[in-house]
């Protein structure tokens, strides 16, 4: 018989391994949860959009809108610059830009009510900022969107 060495056992999978197979299973975790986190906020934003009235019924006469927008950090350097145009004819009555920090949490712009006022007052060019206030890791978001409206209507 062969003696038994104690505190030796043979290991499957030696130390440092394991370790990375349990650093990857806990990434895959909060990697799932974000996933699931996104899908969540995607439907509550599709259902809001859905509830919300449409553009053409609350200010008719508009033809086109488009808008400019840059996201700056806090600091101020630009982050995103991008136009958006928006299909007038179906079109929702709301107007909310996701902030695109991506630790940013109950983050994002929503301008709604300052775009339809300056929509029913006829506005053919008009800007804005908004600052997020979304928490990301450590502080508040602070992001800043500034937008340019470009709007065109029917005329008179
Ligand atoms: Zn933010």
């Amino acid at each position: 018989m062969w003696p038994v060495r104690h505190g030796r056992v043979v290991r499957a999978t030696p130390p440092a391994a394991a370790l990375q197979d349990v650093l990857k299973r806990a990434r895959l975790r909060v990697l799932r949860w974000r996933q699931r986190e996104g899908a969540e906020r995607f439907r509550e934003r599709r259902r809001r959009e859905d509830e919300s009235p449409r553009l053409a019924s609350i200010v008719p006469k508009l033809r086109s809108l488009r808008f400019e927008i840059e996201e700056l950090r806090a600091g101020g350097s630009i982050e995103t610059s991008h136009v958006r145009p928006i299909v007038v004819s179906r079109a929702p009555a709301l107007f909310f830009f996701p902030c695109h920090d991506s630790t940013c949490k109950e983050g994002g712009h929503d301008i709604t009510a300052e775009i339809c006022n300056a929509l029913r007052a006829g506005a053919e060019r008009f800007e804005g900022e908004d600052r997020c206030s979304g928490q990301t890791t450590n502080a508040d978001c602070g992001r800043i969107l500034k937008y340019v409206a470009t709007a065109t209507y029917e005329p008179e």
